[in-house]
This record gives structure tokens, sequence and C-alpha cells, in this order.
């Protein structure tokens, strides 16, 4: 392609479809031509501990489907593998660049990367234009009446419906404006090895979701079942528009399955307003807790070798699949932090490593409102009881049959690592004495 034509770049994050994207919409939209980009950024890449992660082939075929509809237009998509700061720098050397869009990114790192992006790109004389496009309301969007976040959830579903209007539910028609990408011949793309990865065996999820809707209510407790949509991972990444998914669960009647998407935004919202709960507590006393922290009980956790069942069954299904049933993720960060006395954010951790639908909002949620120390969260005197959850949500044992076969045979299975009314008992107290303080 000829570098010094004019052209005006968009940038692809966690919004990796041509269809109903906002920023991709703007862009088309401003009259000049439009160069996707997609940046493989080393910072983030760096970081993870397994060469064959399966977020990192979704991505690279992701990539590779974009590039394919890209081609058919007649234009591209411009891949850079490097550092952000790094592929900005010689982006701007190398293109006449008039403009960047792109879409809002809520976690912590991103805001600190796209500070410093729009900061390099002022310098330089180019606009940096940002969207809302992963949520139906961002930041403030959704606040009490004196402008302040709200910190518990149902008083914040209530103002999403009141101030929810069609508008909002609307798709971006991008494909009108097709015809303002930037025609050039097919750029090269780098294959997974060249980005020091190998192709993961995981299977992974469709985008269907329609099919679980109707009986999602009373289906979505029971880890047998498969109750729920599987598709937080095409919510991560933007491979399916929460447009449209809030669209078209807001016509059904029953709306507990839109009631869950809202607790996705609420969690991006709470993480947005309150970013030190990424690794503190959001209520700070619990950060004074003395965890027991050991590292042999934390190893077996991990493999799902507790001696308790349901639990062990979740950790299984999550090393064995990247996913993790929402019940059981429940029982199984109530089980570390609780009954094992283990640090939360060892916990999130691992599940950031291990989860294909991994969110850093929803997953520090999730953890703190386990470990009794996040917004909404349980009163910490409430713990579960792991043979009272299997009852209830896997009568049968199906699931744990399925995870642990060799829970037939109890000279196969590993003896419980705890007892777990000790344990509650020892929980309590450690609460009791970091919360009295
Ligand atoms: P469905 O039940 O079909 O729901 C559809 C979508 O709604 C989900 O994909 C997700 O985007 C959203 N959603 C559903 N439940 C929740 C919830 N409780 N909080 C926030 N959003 C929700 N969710 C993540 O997306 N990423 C995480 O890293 C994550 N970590 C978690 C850690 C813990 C300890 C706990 C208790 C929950 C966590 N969750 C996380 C929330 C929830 O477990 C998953 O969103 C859900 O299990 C994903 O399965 P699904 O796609 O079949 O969801």
């Amino acid at each position: 392609m000829d570098h010094k034509t004019p052209v005006t770049l968009f940038w692809f994050r966690r919004d990796l479809r041509l269809d109903d994207n906002a920023g991709l919409y703007h862009a088309l939209k401003s009259g000049n031509p439009v160069l996707p980009v997609f940046i493989f950024d080393k910072e983030i890449l760096d970081q993870l501990e397994d060469k064959d992660d399966a977020r990192v082939t979704f991505i690279h075929q992701t990539i590779e489907d974009l590039r394919t509809q890209l081609h058919k237009q007649g234009s591209s998509l411009l891949i850079v593998h490097a550092k952000a700061q790094y592929a900005w720098d010689k982006l701007i050397k190398e293109y006449n660049i008039t403009e960047v869009y792109t879409n809002h990114d809520y976690e912590p790192y991103a805001i600190q990367r796209d500070d410093e992006v729009a900061e390099k790109l002022h310098k330089h004389g180019i606009p940096f234009k940002t969207y809302k496009d992963q949520v139906i309301f961002e930041k403030g969007e959704v606040v009490k009446d004196d402008g302040k976040p709200y910190t518990v959830y149902t008083p914040y579903q209530r103002k999403w419906y009141s101030t929810l209007k069609p508008f909002y539910l609307k798709a971006y028609p991008t494909k009108k404006y097709f015809k303002n990408l930037y025609q050039t011949n097919a750029l090269p793309a780098p294959t997974l090895k060249d980005l020091g990865f190998e192709k993961s065996s995981l299977a992974l999820p469709d985008k269907s979701y329609e099919n679980v809707i109707k009986d999602y209510k009373e289906q979505r407790d029971f880890p047998a079942i498969k109750g729920t949509s599987h598709i937080g991972l095409h919510l991560r990444f933007g491979t399916v528009s929460i447009r449209e998914l809030a669209r078209t669960t807001h016509s059904y009647h029953d709306k507990t399955w839109l009631n869950e998407l809202i607790w996705r935004e609420f969690y991006m919202m709470i993480l947005h307003h309150f970013p030190h709960t990424m690794d503190h507590a959001f209520r700070p006393e619990y950060d004074r807790i003395h965890w027991v922290n050991n590292e042999t009980q934390f190893e077996a956790w991990c493999k799902g070798e507790t001696g308790f069942p349901i639990v062990d069954a979740g950790m299984r299904e999550l090393n064995a699949t990247g996913f993790m049933h929402n019940r059981v993720r429940m029982i199984v960060a109530s089980f570390l932090s609780k009954d094992l006395l283990i640090d939360w954010r060892w916990g999130e951790h691992y599940f950031a490593r291990k989860l294909l639908d991994y969110e850093m909002a929803s997953n520090v949620g999730g953890w703190q409102w386990a470990a009794g120390s996040g917004t909404d969260a349980a009163p910490y005197f409430r713990i579960f009881n792991p043979d009272a959850q299997t009852k209830k949500f896997d009568p049968e044992l199906q699931y744990i049959k399925k995870w642990v076969p060799e829970y037939a045979d109890f000279s196969k299975y590993p003896k419980p690592i705890v007892d777990h009314a000790a344990a509650r008992d020892r929980c309590l107290a450690a609460f009791k004495k970091a919360l009295a303080k």
C-alpha cells in the first residue's frame, strides 16, 4: 500500500467483529478511507503462563476470520506484534494517519495504555476518538440520583431498566459504509508460532444463546445440565454484540438472562469507579484478614484433589475445558477463601489463567462476593457447605461423577484436606478478628 495516502485507523481490541461495532461505524462514517489495525500486545501476551493458552488461539482464529472478511471488501487488516506504545510509534512513523478510532476498554491497564497512546497521537496532531461499544451503559450512565455510583446490584438493575430506551439497543449499521474501507492488497499476518504460542486443543464454545434462555431460570443452577449459554468468551472479545443480545432478550417475558448481562455491566461499572478492587478488598477492613495461604492445599484445590467432590469436579471441569459453571464457581471460591483461608487473589489469579471467559471485572466481583469483601457480598458468616450445595444442585451426583469418576471407589478418592465444620469455625474466628479492629 502507498504509505503516504492519508488513512484513518480503526484499532480493534475487545470488539472483534465488523457488524454493529460502534467505533468502526464512526470511523467509516468520517469520510476518510479506514484501515483496521490489530495489535498483538506483548505486554499482555508475555504475561500469559501457558503457551497453548486457548484465548490466544481464539483471538488468532478470529483475527484470521476478520482478515478474510476484510479481503472480501478489497481491504485488509494491519497487524502489529509489539507492546502497544512501540506499535503506535511504528504506525505513526510509517503511515500518514489522519485520525484513530477505537472503543472504550474499562480495565485499569487498558485505561492507562489508552491515555498514553492518546498523548502520543496528540503530540503528532492525530485525534484519538473512542466510543462505548461493549456495554449498554458505562461509567456514570447508570448512577444514583446524586451522581454517586451504586454499590448494590438490585437498585442498579432498577435504574438500568428505567434508563433504557430503544435507541440504546440499536445496531450500528457498519455494512452500509464498507465502501469507505481502505482498499489494499492483503497485508501479512503472523502465525501463532510467530507470536510464541501453540494451538490449543480445547473446544471453543459457539455464540448460540437463544436455545438456553427459555428454560434458563429453571435450569441455570444445575451444573450437570447445559442450562447456560457459555457465551462469555464471545462477550469478552466482542465477537458478539451486546446490543444484539440485550435486544433479543429484552423481548422475552422472563428477564433472568438479561439480568445476568446487567450483572456484567454492574461489575464493569464498579471496576471503573473503584479500580483499587482489582487487587484490594472493596471493603478495606477485609484486607486485614490473616490468610493461612497453605501452598499444598492451594495446589490440591487447583488440581481438584481436595476430597470435596463438588469442589474437585468444578476445578477439573475448569482445567479440562476452560469453563466452570457459575454455581460451582461460587462453591469453589467460597471453599478456597473460607474453608482454606487462602487469599481470594490467589484464586482470582488461577481463574484468570484458566477461564476462557476471563473478565477482570466479573472475576474480581465474583471472588470478592465469595470472600465476603465485595459489593453486595453475602455476610461473611454465611459459608457455603459443599455437601448441602451438592444435595441441592447436583442431587443425582451426575456432575460429580462426570468429572470425578474415581468418586465411586472411595479407596481411590483423596480424603478431605480439611474438616468443614472446623474450617468454618476457624474462618469465623479469623474474619471476626480482622473486622473487629
Ligand atoms: P450465562 O449464565 O449464559 O450468562 C450470560 C452472560 O451473562 C455471561 O456470559 C456473562 O457475561 C454474564 N454473566 C452471567 N452471570 C454473571 C455474573 N454472576 N456476574 C457477571 N456477569 C455474569 N464471569 C465472566 O464473564 N468472567 C469471569 O472471569 C468470571 N469469573 C467469576 C468468578 C467467580 C468466583 C464467580 C462466582 C463468577 C464469575 N463470573 C465470571 C460470573 C459467571 O460465573 C459467568 O459469567 C458465567 O458462569 C459464564 O457462563 P455463561 O457464559 O454460560 O453464562
